[in-house]
C-alpha cells in the first residue's frame, strides 16, 4: 500500500505551536542534562537569540512523493503521527514539529540514530514517523529519505532502550543512455527534455561546469551524452540516481568526458566527478575548509543547547583543535581579515562569482585584507576566540546576500585523486566504459 501525504496530514502542524513553548521551557533542563550526549558541547552559540521561526506554515513542497507502509502491525500501537522534513529545517526541528513529540522524545530519537544516518544529508520532503504508546511514550521511530529505504527505532522490551534496524525495499536498477544536441544552454536543453529528472540535471551540470566554460565555449549543435543510473521500486523511480558518465562533444570546448567515482563510504568527500585523469570536477572547485570532516553542528535552524530557544545557525562547525590549519575553499580575495567580541578572529573571502566564505572563532589570522587567495591555500588557524564554547571552525557562505548551506554546495576532498584512489578509479573507469557499451548496444 501507497501513502500519500495529503493536506489534511499535513495539518497536524499548524496545531503544534503552543504546545512546543511549553515543552521548550519544560524540556530546558533536559536539555542540559542531556548535552554530554548528544555530543553539541562544541559549537557556536552566537546566533540572534530572538530569531523565531515561523512554523505556522511548514509549506513542505518537497512532500509529494508516496511512501510505502512498511509495518503492517502500525495499527497495535494507538497513537501513531507522520512528519516530514521541512524546508530549511533540520532533523531535531522537523521531527519536533510533529504533533505530541517533546524535546526529550527528540534527544532520544536523534542520539539513537545519529551514528545511522547523515544529517547533513537530509531533505525536506523525507519522511518521519513515530509511534506512541497509550502513556505517550514512543515505542518506534522511522525516518525514510525515500519509498525504499528505512531507519526504523524499535524501543526494546528488554531494556527499555531504542534498537536500530535499517530495511530496504527490493529495488530494480536502471541504466539508460541519454543523448542529444545542444540547444541554447546545455541546462535548457535537458531541461525540455522529460526523461531527465532535476537531480540528474544538476548532477550533470555540476560534472561539465567544472571543464567546459558554458559562457563562452557552448555553441548551438554541440552533443551531449550521458549515462544515468537510477533505482526503481514497484516501477516507480526512486529520487535521486546517479550519472556515472557525462561527454561533451563541442565545436569549441572540444570532446570532454566526466566519470563518477565512489567509496564504500557514502559519506565520502571524494564522491565526486573526475576527469579521465582522475581530476576533480566539482562545480566551482570549492575544496573543503579543514583537513578531517567532523561536522559537530549543522547548518539550519535548531534548539540552542543553552537556552532552549529556537534559533538560525548560519554556516557549519567543524570540530578541530586550536592550530589546525584553515583554507580558502576557493580562490578569491580577502574582503574582512579581523576580529570582533561575536566571531571572534575571522576572515571573509570573496570569490569570482561574487560568493562569499566566512571563517569564523581562528586563533590566527594568516592573509591581510585585500590580498587575492588561491584554493587550498592556508589562510587561518582553527581557535575558540569570539562566542564560541570549544575550538572548532564555523564556516558560513553566503550567497547574493543569502546564508546557504555549505554542506549542500559540492566540496570536494582533493583535487587531484592519488594512491590507492586512483587506482580504484581507473578499475570504476573501465567499469563505466564496459557499461557503456552494454547500455549503448541494449537501447
Ligand atoms: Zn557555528
Amino acid at each position: 500500500m501507497l501513502r500519500n501525504p495529503g493536506r489534511q496530514d499535513r495539518f497536524i502542524f499548524a496545531k503544534d505551536t503552543d504546545r512546543r513553548g511549553r515543552f521548550l521551557l519544560l524540556a530546558a533542563v533536559a536539555t542540559l542534562a542531556l548535552l554530554g550526549i548528544v555530543g553539541h558541547l562544541t559549537g557556536c552559540y552566537d546566533e540572534d537569540p530572538d530569531e523565531e521561526v515561523d512554523t505556522l506554515s511548514p509549506n513542505p513542497d518537497g512532500a509529494s512523493v508516496g511512501y510505502a507502509s512498511l509495518n503492517p502491525d502500525e495499527s497495535l500501537l494507538p497513537d501513531y503521527r507522520e512528519g516530514w522534513i521541512l524546508p530549511y529545517k533540520g532533523f531535531e526541528d522537523s521531527l519536533l514539529a510533529i504533533q505530541g513529540t517533546t524535546l526529550a522524545n527528540v534527544l532520544e530519537i536523534t542520539n539513537a540514530i545519529r551514528d545511522h544516518i547523515d544529517f547533513s544529508r537530509i531533505y525536506a520532503g523525507e519522511s518521519l514517523r513515530v509511534w506512541f504508546d497509550a502513556e505517550g511514550k514512543v515505542q518506534r521511530f522511522t525516518y525514510s529519505p525515500n519509498i525504499v529505504t528505512f531507519h526504523n527505532l524499535v524501543r526494546s522490551g528488554a531494556t527499555g532502550k531504542f534498537e536500530y534496524s535499517y530495511t530496504r525495499l527490493p529495488t530494480e536498477t536502471r541504466r539508460r543512455i541519454i543523448g542529444g544536441e545542444m540547444q541554447g544552454t546545455l541546462n535548457a536543453s535537458l531541461a525540455q527534455r522529460d526523461d531527465v529528472t532535476t537531480w540528474i540535471r544538476q548532477a550533470v551540470n555540476n560534472a561539465l561546469e567544472g571543464m567546459i566554460s558554458f559562457n563562452t565555449d557552448a555553441r548551438n549543435g554541440d552533443r551531449y551524452r550521458i549515462l544515468v543510473e537510477e533505482e526503481f521500486a514497484e516501477g516507480r523511480r526512486i529520487p535521486g540516481g546517479r550519472v556515472l558518465y557525462a561527454s561533451y562533444e563541442g565545436k569549441v570546448a572540444g570532446h570532454r568526458e566526466a566519470f563518477w567515482y565512489e567509496e564504500s563510504d557514502p559519506k565520502s568527500a571524494y564522491n565526486a566527478h573526475y576527469t579521465v585523469e582522475g581530476k576533480a570536477l566539482a562545480s566551482s572547485g570549492m575544496r573543503l575548509p579543514v583537513d578531517r570532516i567532523h561536522v559537530t553542528s549543522t547548518f539550519g535552524y535548531r534548539i540552542h543547547p543553552i537556552t532552549g530557544r529556537r534559533s538560525m545557525h548560519n554556516g557549519v562547525d567543524y570540530g578541530g583543535r586550536v592550530g589546525d590549519p584553515v583554507y580558502a575553499v576557493a580562490s578569491g580575495t580577502v574582503a574582512t581579515a579581523a576580529q570582533d567580541p561575536y566571531s571572534g578572529k575571522k576572515i571573509i573571502l570573496r570569490h569570482i562569482d561574487g560568493t562569499e566564505t566566512y571563517y569564523l572563532h581562528l586563533s590566527a589570522i594568516g592573509v591581510r585584507q585585500g590580498a587575492p587567495v588561491k584554493g587550498g591555500q592556508l589562510i587561518g588557524r582553527v581557535g575558540n576566540t569570539g562566542r564560541s564554547t570549544g575550538s572548532h571552525l564555523h564556516f558560513g557562505i553566503r550567497q547574493k546576500g543569502q546564508w546557504v548551506n555549505p554542506l549542500r554546495i559540492k566540496m570536494i576532498a582533493a583535487p587531484v585523486l592519488t594512491g590507492d584512489r586512483i587506482e580504484k578509479f581507473k578499475d570504476q573507469l573501465r567499469d563505466i566504459r564496459a557499461l557503456l557499451e552494454k547500455t549503448a548496444a541494449s537501447g
